[in-house]
């Protein structure tokens, strides 16, 4: 068993680490490194949770520890690229479970008898560990099935969407009332049980209405509240590191909801509130018809236009990672810089299906940092661009964002390669992307279409340039 300052040192030395774990993360350069003090961290806190919290139960911990690593190496090596963002939403359900469970433990262990103030605030932090931990539950389901297209990916707009969540909301402060004052006397299980049905639904609702491009906040949002169930954890078993951690995931979670709401032009307690941005859609603004006509090209007029050109801009999309392309990418920047054209990338934040899902690729394939650049810093240079090479991609380069007011995507700022010379899209047909919305980038006169898999089109322009 260790001491008690053995502990508290581990636990600051593990926060350090949680610290400078999303330091390094905040980049590409350091995002390895920064995974490193992550795995350090945590290492540190389970060793001193295990030998210096737990005082027993070892062999239901350790059965349970071996389960979890077992389930949690066999999904880490099936997954691929392209389902992470699903694997991530069912692990934020998962956080949310436990807070719940935990919750419910807490109330119904009367080992530790407490009076008084001490048993209110006790009482406030079961209600709101359960609280946040079943919303984020029954809210991470919901994005699991939803991203993994296993129902629609549609927002669901209940007529009185805005009551519903509002009676919910009252409801919840009602019952919390009821079981702090029912739990003073040892009672307040009928009270948690409604209160953790209400969780339940107002997460399912709360992720239900909200759907096409606003999903990206989602994700990010349901990070931010699995932190917060973690550090609601925290305080019910006492735990200070869990409380820190909590923290640290719940802050960085709701920052990056706020980025990706400003990336998208939307207003954050809008999109949590029910779908916002899709009340003043119509069916017509995702499926109008768009004038002119779609041309195709072949693979070696594109290899042309690329040898004739000086600057060059790629665009990625989740189609790039659907195709594995980024290898084959990485292999056609090297030739076109080899023949000493000027080669960017342009990485919208919504791109693919989580934040930073390029990043990760084009990290993985090593290209290099320093040609890859975030939609503000190149959208105002498209004019100066020769070819454009759009991989993939589809909602992150809709014009109609900019152009219909009706339509689902209106006002999410997107990247402009129609201001530059030519555009190639390498997509398979003419398909919608994730937010069902036809695309006029297509139809334009400086469009070209080279139909295929993203991969194969990519290693026949590699081809060609050999
Ligand atoms: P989109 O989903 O808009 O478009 C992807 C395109 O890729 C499709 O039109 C598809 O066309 C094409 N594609 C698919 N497979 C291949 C392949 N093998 N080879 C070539 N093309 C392929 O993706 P974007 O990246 O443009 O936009 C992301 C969308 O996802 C946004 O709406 C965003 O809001 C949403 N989203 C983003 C999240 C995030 O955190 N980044 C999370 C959840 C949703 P075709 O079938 O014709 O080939």
């Amino acid at each position: 068993m260790l001491s008690q300052g053995v502990i508290t040192a581990a636990y600051i030395g593990s926060s350090i680490l949680f610290i400078l774990a999303l330091g390094g993360l905040s980049s590409q350069e350091s995002s390895k490194r920064g995974n490193y003090y992550g795995m350090a961290g945590m290492l540190l806190a389970l060793v001193a949770t295990v030998f210096g919290v737990v005082t027993g139960n070892f062999w239901i911990l350790a059965i349970a520890m071996i389960a979890g690593a077992v389930v949690g190496l066999i999904l880490a090596a099936k997954v691929q690229m392209t389902q992470m963002p699903e694997l991530v939403a069912i692990l934020h359900s998962m956080v949310g479970l436990a807070a719940v469970l935990v919750g419910y433990a807490t109330f119904l262990d009367h080992s530790h008898p407490l009076e008084g103030v001490e048993k209110t605030i006790h009482s406030i932090e079961i209600y709101l560990g359960i609280l946040i931990g079943g919303l984020t539950f029954s809210g991470s389901v919901i994005a699991y099935l939803k991203l993994s297209a296993k129902i629609g990916g549609k927002p669901l707009m209940l007529p009185a969407r805005h009551w519903l969540n509002l009676s919910l909301g009252i409801g919840a402060i009602v019952v919390g009332y009821l079981f702090v004052t029912q739990s003073a006397g040892g009672e307040g299980m009928t009270p948690l049980l409604i209160m953790t049905a209400i969780a339940l639904v107002f997460g399912i609702h709360m992720v239900m209405a909200i759907g096409g491009a606003d999903m990206p906040v989602v994700v990010s949002m349901l990070n931010s509240y699995s932190g917060w169930a973690a550090a609601a954890t925290g305080f019910m078993l006492g735990n200070d590191l869990l409380i820190v951690v909590g923290a640290l995931v719940g802050s960085s979670g709701a920052i990056l909801s706020y980025i990706m709401c400003r990336a998208m032009n939307r207003k954050f307690f809008a999109v949590i509130a029910g779908g916002f941005g899709t009340p003043k859609a119509t069916a017509g603004g995702a499926s109008a018809e768009i004038e002119g006509d779609v041309t195709p090209i072949e693979s070696n007029e594109v290899v042309n236009l690329l040898k004739d050109a000086k600057e060059v801009m790629i665009i990625p999309g989740y189609g790039m990672a659907v195709a594995q392309a980024q290898h084959s990418v990485r292999e056609l920047v090297g030739k076109l810089r080899a023949e000493g054209i000027n080669v960017r990338f342009g990485i919208h934040p919504v791109a693919g299906r989580m934040p930073g899902h390029m990043n990760v690729l084009l990290a993985e394939a090593k290209v290099p940092y320093d040609i890859v650049f975030e939609m503000d810093e190149i959208n105002d240079d498209f004019p100066n661009v020769d070819v454009s090479i759009v991989i993939g991609a589809n909602d992150i380069v809709n014009p109609a964002a900019l152009d219909v007011p009706d339509s689902p995507i209106a006002g999410m700022p997107v990247l402009e390669p129609w201001n530059g010379e030519t555009t190639i899209i390498l997509k398979r047909s003419m398909a919608t992307g994730y937010a069902g919305v036809q695309n006029p980038l297509f139809y334009k006169d400086n469009s070209r279409m080279l139909f295929g898999d993203a991969k194969d089109s990519i290693n026949s322009l590699v081809k060609g340039l050999d």
